[in-house]
């Protein structure tokens, strides 16, 4: 009789949606996840379309359907080293990192509020610092501290050993189990800013990506949710949108991530609402707000948004930090260069497997995007398989179950 164990790898939308499902539908799961938290780029949303509510109401639905099935086992800080076997019968490794800490929210706060020594919070992009010892995030799933020892010199290392919930000595764990088949959904990373050199991304403070202005607007990030430019906190009161910053670009992406345009027209209004006055533009080859999204399109459009079609080619950066957009302007038939407070650029989303492979041998296409069909019994699902928002990942995620289940119920008649 086949394995009816299900791993699933990755813990976001997709990830979190397979495991729940395939938990209701009978299946044991293992839900591993290589962060110290489920719930993946969601969590660092500020409000997400279609509704506009903070995306933590629908994580916290799923987190209770995990908390209430005693099918689902979830493995933070854990990656897949090894797979062998076939449908129906895998032989899986999987490498678990020390936390280091371990106790009650109290206690283990009590810790971080002790510890000196801070590092960049990888939550808000670097744009702040967490202590050392640190909770996640405000909404953190499971709501557990952990240390990261890399930031700890040798006399803090001393000083944290002398609390009873602190341990570090504690070792990375290697687990082994078998399943029968695996739902792969590692998701998607930003498109790094910093390939995009003719816009000075990575250089220029006041060139941010669309996933660090979610951050900028969130009462959760690093100004409080107030939209302040990083260079020196000033409020930007002229900021321009740059569609497809390193998508559709042979150079970059070939693909468009499908989100991107919807991103930006929610970010409007997330400027619209502190800075009425503000003045936006808007840099687009085409806007692709697909089906129902259209309407929020065109009410967003008609906010006195500047709309100007070209790509630009290059930004530059003038003395006292702002941005000159360097663009042609199709409508009007005239090369333009203005200046701007704050530059976002809507930048796609590269799947984890363009750096991050299967430890099979998988196929990938042009972008790194997980094709499914080479290996029978694993099926990738959500934007590691293709870019997507968060319905459409969810559906995804659950065709996956599918095809997973009957991947098993195959081997078990054969
Ligand atoms: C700027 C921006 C704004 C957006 N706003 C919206 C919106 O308002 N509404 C909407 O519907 N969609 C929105 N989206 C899209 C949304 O973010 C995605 O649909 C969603 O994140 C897809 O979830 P996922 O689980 O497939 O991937 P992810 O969210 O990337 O989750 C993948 C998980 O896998 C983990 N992982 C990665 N590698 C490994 C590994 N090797 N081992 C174990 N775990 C691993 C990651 O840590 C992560 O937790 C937006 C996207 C962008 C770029």
């Amino acid at each position: 009789m086949a394995n009816r164990s299900i791993l699933v790898v990755g813990g976001g939308i997709s990830g979190i949606t397979a495991a729940v499902e395939a938990a209701e539908a009978g299946c044991q799961v293992f839900l591993v996840e290589k962060k110290p938290y489920l719930g993946g780029k969601v969590t660092q949303i500020n409000e997400y379309f279609p509704k506009m509510c903070p995306p933590n109401c629908g994580l916290e639905i799923n987190f209770q359907r995990i908390r209430k099935n005693p099918n689902i086992t979830v493995i933070t800080l854990a990656e897949v080293e090894k797979i062998s076997g076939e449908a129906g019968n895998f032989d899986v490794s999987i490498k678990i990192k020390p936390r280091y800490i371990d106790g009650d929210y109290a206690s283990c706060e009590k810790v971080a509020q002790a510890c000196t020594a801070e590092r960049p919070n990888d939550f808000n992009f670097g744009m702040d610092k967490t202590k050392a010892v640190y909770f996640p995030h405000l909404f953190a799933f499971p709501a557990k501290h952990v240390v990261d020892i890399d930031e700890l010199s040798e006399e803090e290392k001393k000083a944290l050993a002398e609390h009873e919930v602190v341990n570090l000595d504690e070792e990375p764990k290697i687990m082994n189990i078998n399943v029968g088949a695996i739902i792969w959904a590692t998701g998607w990373n930003p498109y790094d800013i910093g390939k995009l050199s003719n816009y000075g991304g990575g250089r220029f403070e006041n060139v941010i990506s669309n996933i660090m202005m979610e951050r900028l607007a969130s009462i959760t990030g690093p100004t409080g949710g107030k939209i302040l430019r990083p260079s020196d906190k000033k409020e930007p009161k002229k900021i321009a949108f740059v569609q497809c910053a390193g998508s559709r670009d042979e150079h970059h992406m070939k693909c468009c991530s499908s989100v991107c345009c919807m991103a930006t027209l929610k970010q409007v209004n997330y400027i619209r609402e502190q800075y009425p006055d503000a003045e936006i533009t808007i840099y687009f080859m085409d806007i692709r707000a697909m089906g129902k999204y259209e309407d929020y399109y065109q009410q967003v459009v008609g906010k006195d948004i500047d709309m100007i079609k070209g790509k630009p080619s290059e930004i530059k950066e003038t003395d006292n930090k702002n941005l000159v957009i360097l663009s042609e302007d199709q409508f009007e038939q005239k090369v333009t260069n203005y200046e701007y407070h704050l530059v976002v650029l809507a930048t796609g989303m590269e799947p984890s497997t363009a750096n991050d492979k299967i430890p099979v041998d998988f196929k990938y296409d042009v972008d790194g995007f997980a094709v499914n069909g080479s290996v029978p019994g694993i099926y990738a699902a959500g934007c590691v398989r293709k870019p997507g928002d968060v319905a459409t990942s969810v559906q995804d995620a659950t065709a996956a179950v599918i095809k997973a289940l009957q991947s098993i119920v195959v081997k078990e008649v054969s």
